[in-house]
């Protein structure tokens, strides 16, 4: 079915989130609440019932008299919707139901895929072209001494690194991995716990993340697979204290929270402003014999130069739609347009850059 354009139809977007929210409702209601006309009403909702979003449901009583019919939102059509409302926005996730993807009760059928990193010393020295020696003496001393057996005890050539692991969530059939046929979408995405788990909306992290998931199981729908890669690389690898340091920062400095200052802020309190390493990132897609991503969900060129430089090829580069950017967050993607990443428009100047503001910090 035609899939709803994003944001462009936002009254059609207010009736789903109305009922989603609230329970069945009469027309009547639905034109009371989003202050539209009836006749407006009745042509979204017969367009929203042919297209199997809405049903109606039993008739209740109504003061005119003449029952009214309550709308509910399908229980047993060949589409799923999910509304998220916002103070600022409103998402509609739409996807279809075809009982092996995704299920009429609304689970998805995925491979789990859980990594540790375990690192073997004299292979890692040989992909970065150094000595075995000096690769052992320099991750003894960049980890303050913490683990002496890297200089002592040259017998053992397994380190565990005191890295975060890896997450793979697979939509799809898994034989398809090796076939170089297989259209695959991808999300490499790096672990933001306030975004992702808690639903902060200073960053696009958890809304990117949805959106790769959804296009990863509409992938998988259109015969080709979907793969998620979750990174334990909480808050640019700098970890989560430093990410609220830095939020602080952010919201208490002169001025305000702006994007002229967002890469900046990071830096003064983290000294760098990103502490990823990708180079290892695309190894899991290695494992599962991936040779090309047909659609990548990531504006990072970290990311990006990473698995072209692995040997892995990219079609195409996909950036979160406009309309799942929560408002606070435009601080940071314009920072990040204007820092290189990865973006269909012409970035913002650097005076453009100081008028967008984020949230005060009492607000
Ligand atoms: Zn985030």
């Amino acid at each position: 079915m035609q899939r709803p354009a994003w944001g462009a139809d936002v009254t059609r977007t207010a009736v789903l989130a109305l009922i989603g929210a609230q329970g069945p409702v009469s027309r009547a209601e639905l034109a009371r609440s989003l202050k539209v006309s009836a006749a407006l009403v009745t042509q979204l909702t017969r367009q929203l019932i042919a297209d199997n979003l809405l049903e109606e449901l039993d008739s209740v009583p109504s003061q005119g008299g003449r029952p009214a019919r309550l709308l509910g939102l399908t229980s047993s059509a060949s589409n799923a919707i999910g509304v998220k409302v916002a103070a600022d926005h409103v998402a509609l996730v739409e996807v279809q139901i075809d009982g092996d993807v995704v299920h009429k009760e609304g689970g998805l059928s995925v491979v789990k895929i859980a990594i540790d990193p375990v690192w073997h010393l004299p292979g890692i020295a040989e992909r970065f072209g150094a000595s075995e020696m000096g690769l052992r003496r320099a991750l003894f001393e960049q980890t303050g001494g913490m683990y002496p057996e890297l200089v002592t005890r040259l017998d053992l050539q397994v380190f565990l690194p005191p890295i975060g692991g890896t997450t793979v969530y697979i939509f799809g059939d898994v034989d398809k991995l090796t076939d170089a046929k297989t259209r695959i979408t991808c999300r490499v995405h790096d672990e933001c716990n306030g975004s992702d788990v808690f639903g902060s909306d200073m960053c696009t992290c958890r809304p990117y993340l949805i959106h790769g998931i959804e296009e990863c199981a509409r992938g998988a729908q259109e015969g080709g697979l979907g793969i998620i890669v979750y990174n334990r690389k909480e808050g640019r690898a700098l970890g989560e204290v430093t990410k609220f340091l830095v939020y602080n920062a952010r919201k208490r400095q002169k001025g305000g929270d702006t994007a002229a200052t967002y890469f900046h802020r990071t830096e003064c309190v983290a000294g760098t402003e990103d502490a990823r390493f990708q180079e290892f990132m695309p190894d899991c897609l290695h494992f599962f014999g991936i040779r090309k991503i047909h659609n990548l969900h990531s504006m990072s060129n970290m990311k990006y130069d990473a698995i072209v430089n692995s040997g892995i090829e990219v079609v195409n580069r996909i950036s979160i739609p406009d309309s799942l950017i929560p408002k606070d967050a435009m601080v940071e993607m314009e920072a990040k347009k204007a820092a290189g990443y990865f973006t269909k428009e012409a970035p913002k100047s650097k005076e453009a850059l100081k008028k967008v503001h984020g949230r005060q910090i009492d607000e």
